[in-house]
């Protein structure tokens, strides 16, 4: 039988407090940098268009010297292949847990 792996940002919405706890400790930077993050593509594309790369992704990672390794290859896996893909497929499902806790 396939086994068919979830997406963490998909499962969020399911999390208790506990769980939600331990997902931001296994996060591959701090919870407020990745919000950091977050606000900062959502800026830059309301004026500029997304290349489909992760251009203004990379560039808030090297000024905030996160991890850059791991932290693009946890966005890819939550489908955040590109600026705006980071945003509409990650900050709206995180932004819906988050913000109401
Ligand atoms: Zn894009």
């Amino acid at each position: 039988m396939a086994i068919i792996k979830k997406r963490e940002i998909d499962v969020l919405a399911q999390m208790n407090g506990d769980e939600l706890e331990r997902f931001v400790e296994s996060l591959p930077a701090g919870k407020d940098k990745i919000e950091g993050l977050f606000d900062f593509l959502e800026m830059k594309l309301e004026t500029n268009t997304c290349d489909h790369t992760s251009r203004f992704a990379m560039q808030f990672m090297m000024q905030n010297t996160l991890n850059f390794a791991k932290l693009s290859a946890w966005l890819s896996r939550n489908g955040g292949y590109c600026d705006c893909k980071i945003v509409s497929e990650i900050a709206e499902i995180w932004r819906e847990v988050f913000d109401e806790s």
